[in-house]
């Protein structure tokens, strides 16, 4: 940090005390209420500046002194931070800040992170495409290769140099062919789909219909 705006916290031990308190209990708080304080700070120190004019030290330390004897709010209010040093303390950046200027000059809610509550995102157990992915992974795990035994590894490794990882006793092993792609390729055959690829690394998918149990 380039600026001085927090060294009031490093000379000030109850202000480090209440700011800390402040910082901790925001962590804990769900994406969408950690913006709230910030998007009605930027509106107060918005509609501020238009009668005062702006300056670059404009937000109030953010304090919780329930738990700080003697503390003066006074200090807190004759020493603002800017942007950068407030952003600093909650360890938040400039993508942050834009959400909370956007929602600010909006004078709407703060946004909810993009997956949460959207059902679409859920696989449904009677969903056809959950019911074939379900079937297809059943039958790799099926196929899965047998490996060796760790015991069996372990006395490899006396006389050969092998390295074996010694926590994988419970690890299914796919067939060494089965890359992303062939179990692709075998999940649509199941779905009766032919899957082929051309030399320049085109997929075809050519409809050969009925589908396998
Ligand atoms: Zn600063």
């Amino acid at each position: 940090m380039k600026c001085n705006c927090l060294k009031i916290i490093a000379d000030d031990l109850s202000i480090c005390k209440a700011v800390a308190e402040y910082v901790y209990d925001w962590g804990f708080k769900g994406y969408a209420e950690r913006q709230e304080p910030f998007i009605l700070w930027r509106q107060m120190v918005e509609s501020f500046s238009m009668f005062l004019g702006g300056s670059y030290k404009q937000f109030l330390l953010p304090v919780n002194a329930i738990n700080v004897p003697n503390f003066e709010m006074k200090t807190v209010y004759s020493n603002k931070i800017c942007t950068s040093a407030l952003l600093a303390l909650f360890g938040e950046g400039r993508t942050f800040w834009t959400k909370v200027k956007t929602a600010a000059d909006l004078g709407c809610s703060p946004t909810r992170h993009g997956n949460v509550g959207n059902m679409n995102r859920c696989f449904k157990s009677n969903n056809p495409i959950t019911i074939a992915l379900h079937a297809h992974f059943h039958k790799l795990i099926e196929s899965a290769e047998v490996r060796a035994t760790r015991f069996v590894k372990n006395e490899v490794d006396g006389t050969v140099m092998v390295t074996t990882s010694d926590d994988d006793g419970d690890k299914i092993y796919l067939p060494s062919n089965n890359g992303t792609r062939q179990s692709y390729y075998q999940y649509c055959l199941a779905n009766g789909w032919k899957c082929s690829t051309s030399a320049s690394g085109l997929v075809t998918k050519e409809w050969v219909g009925g589908v396998e149990g």
